[in-house]
């Protein structure tokens, strides 16, 4: 599933190709995604031009003069980017809307297993679309800080993993760089998320932002080597300190880890947790 770091990165490979650009021609292969596509959704696109490309936790929004395209991506949604000149794949079973912009690029989303959505919203009544309202501050943005964090925790029994994937005391945290971010920040997984407060909560909240750039730097790296904009690119996989890693010492870990057991799993709320027992309190 794209975390927040994927869909940064697929704004960032969206950007240069369509700010600017008109929505030349609109293709929908289907009524719906995860909801129906809006009735009007091709009339209010076509022959309108692309202001920003921007985010809010994992929504992409599209914005034109009048209205922004709600965009996400689900669970296995990829997105797909032609440069003016390429030739367009023959049309996949999955690839459910195409965009054609006036610059001659394409953009294709494939959604296999159609958990992804787009609705239309007028940019004046954005705040307020019921996608958008309840979300929480963004991890990456000055309004997110340790006292911002710990305010938000002050009097949460349930354990801070929890807390901090629920996108009304931060928005866009999943379930890897929850447990990333948690064992950077040196905080066991278990502790009570009320207990998160001054000094441990400034930690945490800078571990947060420290794991999502980094994340969001590996992706931009790897995209720069790929035309094709794609979900599951330059995922961060391969420096996760804790994250799937039962059993294995953590980065820097000093202790036997024959007989400490290393790297725990852990069920939280139906999703499974990593942290080391011995660096996190
Ligand atoms: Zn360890």
């Amino acid at each position: 599933m794209p975390e927040l770091p994927e869909v940064e990165t697929v704004r960032r490979g969206l950007a240069p190709v369509m700010e600017g650009a008109v929505f030349a021609r609109v293709q929908l292969r289907r009524a719906d995604l995860r909801i129906p596509f809006p009735k009007d959704f091709i009339q209010r696109l076509e022959g309108a031009s692309i202001v920003t490309v921007g985010r809010r936790s994992k929504y992409l929004l599209i914005q034109t003069q009048k209205d922004t395209l709600i965009w996400h991506l689900g669970m296995s949604g990829q997105v797909r980017i032609y440069a003016p000149g390429d030739t367009v794949a023959p049309v996949g079973k999955h690839d459910h809307v195409q965009f054609d912009l006036n610059t001659g690029a394409h953009i294709v989303f494939t959604d296999p297993r159609r958990f992804g959505l787009m609705d239309l919203c007028a940019t004046d009544a954005l705040a307020d679309h019921r996608l958008i309202r309840s979300i929480g501050p963004e991890p990456l943005g000055n309004a997110f800080s340790g006292p911002v964090l710990a305010q938000a925790l002050k009097g949460k029994r349930v354990a801070i993993k929890q807390a901090i994937m629920d996108a009304r005391v931060v928005c866009g945290v999943g379930n890897i760089y929850a447990s990333e971010s948690l064992y950077r920040a040196g905080i066991s997984p278990k502790r009570a998320a009320g207990t998160v407060q001054g000094g441990r909560a400034e930690k945490l909240a800078t571990a947060i932002k420290a794991i999502l750039n980094e994340a969001i730097q590996a992706g931009g790296s790897t995209l720069k080597d790929h035309r094709t904009t794609d979900g599951g690119l330059g995922y961060f996989q391969h420096n996760f300190a804790v994250y799937d890693r039962a059993g294995q010492a953590c980065p820097g870990c000093d202790c036997d880890v024959s007989k400490t057991g290393g790297i725990q799993r852990l069920e939280q709320g139906g999703r499974s947790t990593y942290y080391c027992p011995r660096k996190q309190r």
